[in-house]
């Protein structure tokens, strides 16, 4: 990873790793995590998922591939043209990225951001709503509200939607996310755009549009295309998004992938 993207360090006053290290960008973001679990906003169980997504980057060489890149361009366009755009946000999210979901809102207002928890409870959903609005989030909902909106096909708690979140989108983006819950989105009719390092993945498979690239990665690059997207036309950003073609770009990634070009 390009040691130019920082990805800043929090709580690492017991550690020392130098910036020369090879895998200085990957330590960061795996204490990120961690502090996000000590904080209480990511479960033990997150850091296993962010091993599996560590496998992916490492074999994708932990940077932005041109069908990334491709996939990202595709997601600006759509949130620019979205009413009702909606991110919902999982513990492994806003404790590895909650600067650049900041970033992201402020560069777009209209985004609405869900916390929505595999692990659910009432306490670390509102812990993470708060930490989000502390970091100026205008619009955070939480899913698990009473009375809800329920997504079928989903039997956890995940199923809930907020009434005035996710339930009313007309663009739900996802980050390490679960399949299932995926694909219980897709089969009600939500557009969705999966942030997912592996391509083979159910969540990848299933979504609309799959951005094969390491969350934070993502995010940043994102927000850099929607500012420059300010100024384009919607004839452009429509003609982005008709000659899109998400199987090909998942194609391109499990061979980048296989190719161990690395
Ligand atoms: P699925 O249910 O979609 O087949 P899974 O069971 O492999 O996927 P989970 O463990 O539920 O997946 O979710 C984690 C997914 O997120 C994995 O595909 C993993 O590669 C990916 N992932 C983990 N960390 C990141 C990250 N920082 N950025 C992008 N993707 C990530």
């Amino acid at each position: 990873m390009n040691k130019e993207q920082d990805i800043s360090p929090r709580i690492i006053d017991t550690m020392d790793i130098p910036t020369s290290h090879p895998r200085y960008q990957s330590l960061m973001l795996r204490h990120r995590l961690i502090e996000g679990f000590k904080t209480g906003l990511a479960t033990d169980s997150a850091l296993l998922a962010h091993g599996r997504g560590e496998a992916f980057d490492y074999l994708l060489g932990e940077k932005t591939w041109d069908f990334a890149q491709e996939a990202i361009a595709v997601t600006s366009a759509m949130l620019i043209q979205a009413k009702r755009p909606v991110f919902s946000v999982n513990g492994n999210t806003a404790s590895l990225a909650d600067t650049e979901i900041i970033d992201l809102v402020k560069t777009l207002d209209k985004l609405i951001l869900e916390v929505n928890l595999f692990y659910h409870t009432d306490g670390r959903s509102q812990k993470i709503a708060a930490h989000l609005k502390s970091l100026g989030a205008p619009h955070v909902f939480e899913s698990a509200v009473n009375p809800a909106v329920i997504l079928p096909g989903v039997d956890s708690a995940r199923r809930k939607m907020n009434p005035q979140g996710i339930s009313q989108a007309d663009l739900v983006l996802v980050a390490i996310e679960d399949g299932d819950r995926a694909n219980a989105l897709v089969n009600a009719g939500y557009k969705v755009i999966a942030i997912d390092l592996n391509p083979m993945s159910r969540t990848a498979q299933t979504a609309h549009i799959s951005i094969v690239d390491e969350t934070t990665r993502v995010l940043k690059a994102l927000t850099d295309q929607l500012k420059r997207d300010a100024t384009v036309s919607e004839d452009i950003l429509s003609s982005r998004i008709k000659n899109y073609d998400n199987k090909k770009i998942l194609d391109r990634a499990i061979t980048a992938i296989r190719s161990g070009s690395l």
